[in-house]
């Protein structure tokens, strides 16, 4: 049906870049929508404060008021709207929504129907707005991933506004702060707001009762995991933080002394937690002192560390999840255009433990996003400053460009950049960059002395190896951009540099000296000659980049009627000067200027060309997102499609 095809392809791309305001979706007039049935919950709206009621539907629905306006926390049936009139409320400014399970919003068509506007959690978006096409994709048979996201609408909602994590819904006189709560649900938030002088907390389903929760099903994600209960813990001390004086819940009563009723909550979750896996929830897990002035936390995702100036600022190098299950949970439940949820750990300990007064600047060992994903929060929170080797820019800057693992999919600005060799200086340290390929080719080294010890972070390049003592372990991944000699000149790096210590990716600072670099140097070069070996004669990096061909951006992002030029990129890997000839192959109604892009790369270099594709208007996509390929022929023999970039749309 091209009607819904054209709207999910609009709306797809609204969502993709996870605006803080998604332009409202167009009630689904076409649509008939689904029958409804006849039941109604029973009772009135309950006064909690002078502004503050609860009316009990499906889930709770609190009602706060201001004046002859009112915002609405979850919705339930809706039936709430039929007793507004009774509290003096002509106009509800807001739906809000703590989190996506059905009870909390299935009667959203009554809503829509009087023009109030829905807003829901950012890391929801898709599960409110693009239901059906949620219910398209869930795997239903081969059940490992047994997260309850099966409490998902049957129908899209029309949502006007995403709540992001961290920000703050300004409301008349008010305004709510959205906490991210995951534990319930992965993109669960709580809204925290004062209401009649009193600061409540609606914490939707993170919190039934002193020491209960609504059910158990929900905290499980992977087939006998337990993670909604290690994400809940850590949600509940972020939210006992907050230090609401109400805590106003989805299921259950309202609980006047919020703290207790948390710490009570926090303990019994612990414990259980601990007879279900063995290992203590995230909320336990802390950073420890390597040397005065290096601080590593290495149960984070990847590790990361902060080094610590005299002056009380820090440098991190790494910030990405606060745990494998922060990561892998969150990482497992992106949908298509959702973005990992990232929340914040670790700086307070920092600050009180270990004197740290600020955050300076963060430099990413490499474009991991299990090493970084932190980093547009501490550029938007704590204002650091993003310094990293000169090849990762553009990565983080235009994310979209490229098809390489791991990427983080959220932009930001980098505030500085190195080359390789260079040498700079922060506070009272000095430090020498170097190109650290391997790994991944967007990866550095960065040497310093810190303590008296000379250190190299190192990224994921090397790490101990208890399997074979006497060399270090590498990893191999051809969609990260490798060549043959990537590990071996990483390894010289670190023969020319003689750390003493390496501060890893993965796991606690080790020491190394020069023989098990040799060693490793020489298992490297083992490697290489395995590639020599096994891949075709004069074309051993063409056969370990999946890339040496590519369409910049990647993911292209355009409207009907609207053209853009891309670039296309080749790596000439031989001996002797490339001659390229490429034809895009996309939607026939499409203008595509040149037909063939002809490209001269010399040996050993990279070369480069242009073609401008021409949407023209009212073209309607056959899906909501599509790829297009580019033919190409390689000094005159023709090698077909080697190589695509997939396109979706924009408003
Ligand atoms: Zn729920
Ligand atoms: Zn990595
Ligand atoms: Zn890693």
């Amino acid at each position: 049906m091209p009607h819904e095809s054209r709207r999910s392809f609009l709306k797809s791309a609204a969502l993709a870049g996870a605006p803080a305001v998604a332009p409202a979706t167009a009630a689904p007039t076409a649509d008939p929508g689904y029958r409804q049935s006849a039941f109604e919950p029973a009772g009135s709206p309950r006064k909690l404060t002078e502004n503050l009621f609860l009316f009990e539907d499906t889930c709770n629905v609190y009602i706060v008021r201001d004046g002859s306006r009112a915002v609405l926390i979850d919705f339930g049936s809706g039936k709430v709207l039929d007793y507004l009139s009774a509290l003096g409320v002509t106009k509800v400014d807001w739906v809000l929504h703590t989190h996506h399970h059905r009870d909390q919003c299935q009667g959203f068509h009554k809503a829509v129907a009087r023009g109030i506007p829905i807003a829901v959690p950012a890391h929801e978006l898709h599960l409110f707005a693009d239901a059906r096409n949620f219910w398209r994709n869930r795997r239903v048979f081969h059940l490992y991933y047994v997260r309850n996201d099966f409490d998902t609408l049957t129908e899209d909602v029309p949502v006007a506004r995403t709540l992001a994590d961290y920000s703050t819904l300004p409301w008349g006189r008010s305004e709510f702060f959205i906490l991210p709560t995951p534990g319930h649900t992965l993109g669960s938030i709580t809204l925290v707001g004062s209401v009649d002088g009193k600061r409540v907390a609606f914490s939707g389903d993170l919190i039934m009762a002193p020491g209960k929760i609504q059910n158990l099903y929900d905290t499980q994600i992977q087939y006998g995991g337990s993670e909604g209960i290690d994400l809940g813990i850590y949600s509940l001390a972020r939210l006992r933080e907050q230090k609401p004086e109400l805590l106003c819940p989805s299921h259950g009563e309202p609980m006047p002394a919020p703290a207790e009723a948390i710490t009570t909550t926090i303990g019994r979750l612990t414990d259980y937690y601990r007879f279900q896996t063995g290992g203590a929830p995230v909320e336990e897990q802390r950073p420890y002192a390597v040397s005065p002035h290096l601080v590593c936390h290495y149960l984070t995702m990847s590790s990361f560390y902060a080094l610590l100036s005299n002056s009380g600022k820090a440098m991190f190098i790494d910030y990405g999840s606060a745990s494998g299950v922060h990561f892998s949970t969150f990482n497992a439940a992106a949908a298509t255009d959702d973005r990992m949820r990232f929340v914040e750990h670790s700086i307070d300990n920092l600050r009180r433990e270990f004197g740290m007064k600020s955050i300076d600047v963060a430099m990413p060992s490499h474009m991991h996003d299990d090493h970084m994903n932190g980093f547009p929060h501490l550029k938007r929170r704590y204002g650091a400053k993003v310094w990293c080797y000169e090849n990762m820019v553009d990565v983080f800057e235009n994310p979209r460009g490229y098809n390489l693992g791991c990427i983080l999919g959220e932009a930001f600005k980098v505030d500085r950049s190195f080359r390789h060799g260079e040498t700079f200086r922060w506070e009272e340290y000095e430090f020498e960059i170097t190109h650290s390929p391997g790994h991944t080719d967007y990866q550095m080294a960065l040497f310093t002395t810190v303590d008296g010890k000379r250190l190299a972070f190192t990224g994921d390049a090397f790490f101990p190896n208890a399997a074979n003592e006497g060399t270090l372990r590498h990893n191999l991944i051809f969609r990260n951009k490798v060549e043959n000699d990537s590990h071996l000149k990483s390894i010289r790096n670190l023969i020319a540099h003689e750390p003493e210590m390496i501060c890893p990716g993965h796991g606690r600072p080790y020491p190394v000296d020069r023989a098990i670099l040799e060693a490793t140097e020489k298992k490297l070069r083992r490697q290489q000659q395995f590639f020599f070996d096994l891949l075709p004669e004069g074309e051993v990096d063409f056969a370990l980049d999946p890339s040496w061909v590519s369409i910049y951006p990647y993911q292209i992002v355009l409207a009907a009627g609207s053209s853009q030029t891309l670039k296309i990129n080749v790596a000439n890997y031989g001996a002797a000067p490339m001659k390229l000839e490429v034809a895009l192959v996309t939607p026939s109604e499409w203008r595509v200027t040149p037909d063939v892009v002809k490209i001269e790369a010399p040996p050993r270099s990279k070369g480069s060309g242009s073609v401008q594709i021409s949407v023209p208007r009212g073209w309607v996509p056959p899906s909501p997102r599509l790829a297009i390929a580019a033919d190409v022929m390689r000094n005159g023999k023709y090698l077909g499609q080697v190589t695509e970039a997939v396109v979706e749309g924009t408003i």
